[in-house]
């Protein structure tokens, strides 16, 4: 990637020298911002006021710098400055933190990977693991309510079970539906107004809502010219004054100047879709929009919401297939399915406040070095304790490290070791299996 962009910007080998320095800083170090959610919060608050981690590593001043920032101090080139500051979480580069930014961008330097028979497989193998330690997966059963004791201890949850709802009692309850959901909606009115909850719910703000389109084609991959590299398109290269600009827009504006898109093909990243589907390919675009803008039929049931929303959610739709069309030109009379999926899709299907699949918003202010400090895995309700993406960051990644800080908060005991570990034994099994295919060979 850093010798692709030295080609591609031949007057700014510096600038591309040092970001391509901050995103290994931010491969290599920002465990230590993390790992300030596993110490105490007194010790962690100490280390930052008083400048000492400041000398241990940058991480924490960088996580806390806008991206926009510190990018125009790198380069005054409008489309190198788009590289380097933006992926589509829905922030502006002014508002979201160079360090994120920097260890999104090294995250798919060499490019991502995609789980083999698609993203249910994630689900499929946890499931596994879960039942195997006597553990069980529920699903359609939403819980209502996190039970708490007078004493003001998680005991359990309460779920429904078809019409009925049932209690679960546990000594430890994990919640992974976000800060907003647990704090908001599943805790009673009393324990929601109190002062460290509230003081919780401050630290962050709702994200925004994702838009997303969901394309089936009958054609191959090849036939198609569909590859497996994702694409984040932009129509102009300032994306502080296209997010600024299109967010301050009314409903009516909205859907005719999106400023940005992702397009992924799933298909031709899963070797096994051509065996299950043969002879078709799949697509997703994205874009991140305003609640707002879909707000008025929130109360509506999925897929009957009527034909106002229909056409209105069809000519942000119409937009983003057109414009994929000019990146693709072979997918366009091969379209046979369309599926369009806006806040209150997200809402509906995956619980997610305001159509925020990311949860909530990644603003900068929520990562200064005290706000991941003071955002922990345990909440101020005694053994109710918060995973996932709104630990620290979004995305498949992300919240599996929520869930590795979550683990390690419960259970005193910072499961990183034992990850380290296996992955040595791992490596150790894999060097052991070559060296014996090497043998046969000879
Ligand atoms: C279409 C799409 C594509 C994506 N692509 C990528 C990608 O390519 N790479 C990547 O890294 N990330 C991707 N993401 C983002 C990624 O999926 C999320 O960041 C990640 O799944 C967050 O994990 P989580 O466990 O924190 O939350 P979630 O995966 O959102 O899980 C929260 C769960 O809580 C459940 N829930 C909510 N309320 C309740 C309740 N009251 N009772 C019981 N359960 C409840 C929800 O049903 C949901 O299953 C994508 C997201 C979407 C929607």
């Amino acid at each position: 990637m850093k010798a692709h962009l030295m080609k591609q910007f031949p007057n700014e080998i510096e600038a591309i020298e040092t970001f391509f320095k901050i995103m290994k800083v931010s491969a290599k170090k920002t465990h230590y911002l993390a790992s300030m959610k596993l110490i105490p919060q007194w010790v962690c608050l100490f280390l930052l006021k008083s400048g000492i981690a400041d000398l241990v590593s940058p991480v924490f001043r960088l996580s806390g710098t806008p991206a926009t920032d510190f990018i125009n101090t790198l380069t005054k080139n409008k489309d190198l400055q788009l590289v380097f500051s933006y992926f589509f979480y829905g922030v502006p580069p002014k508002e979201s933190s160079v360090l994120i930014n920097a260890l999104l961008i090294h995250h798919y330097k060499r490019g991502a990977y995609y789980p083999k028979g698609g993203a249910s497989e994630i689900a499929f193998h946890i499931i596994q693991t879960i039942q195997k330690y006597g553990g069980n997966c529920l699903v359609r059963a939403p819980v209502s309510q996190i039970l708490v004791n007078e004493k003001g201890s998680a005991y359990g949850v309460k779920v429904k079970k078809g019409q009925e709802e049932v209690e679960v009692h546990a000594p430890v309850v994990v919640s992974n539906c976000g800060v907003f959901t647990t704090f908001q909606k599943l805790l009673t009115p009393e324990i929601q107004v109190k002062h460290d909850i509230q003081e919780r719910l401050n630290m962050m703000k709702h994200g925004r809502g994702s838009f997303l389109i969901f394309s089936g084609f009958d054609g191959t991959a090849e036939e198609l010219g569909l590859v497996s590299t994702n694409f984040w398109v932009f129509k102009d290269n300032d994306m502080d004054k296209s997010m600024e600009d299109f967010f301050a827009m009314s409903k009516e504006e909205a859907p005719d100047n999106i400023p940005m898109m992702f397009i992924t093909v799933p298909s031709a990243k899963d070797p096994e879709a051509k065996i299950r589907h043969p002879g078709k390919s799949c697509m997703t675009i994205l874009t991140m929009v305003k609640y707002e803008w879909f707000e008025e039929w929130k109360n509506t049931t999925v897929r009957k919401r009527g034909d106002e929303y229909y056409n209105y959610k069809m000519r942000f739709a119409k937009n983003l297939f057109d414009w994929a069309f000019t990146v693709f030109p072979k997918i366009k009379d091969k379209l046979v399915f369309q599926d369009v999926a806006t806040p209150l899709t997200n809402m509906h299907y995956l619980g997610a406040q305001r159509g925020a699949m990311y949860s909530a918003e990644h603003n900068v202010e929520r990562f200064y070095a005290e706000t991941v400090a003071r955002n922990r895995c345990s909440t101020p309700v005694k053994n109710l304790y918060i995973s996932g993406q709104d630990v620290f960051s979004c995305g498949i990644a992300g919240a599996l490290h929520g869930g590795l800080l979550c683990a390690s908060t419960v259970l005193d005991h910072i499961v990183y070791i034992n990850l380290l570990l296996l992955k040595k034994k791992l490596k150790r099994k894999k060097a052991r299996e070559l060296a014996q295919l090497d043998k046969k060979k000879l």
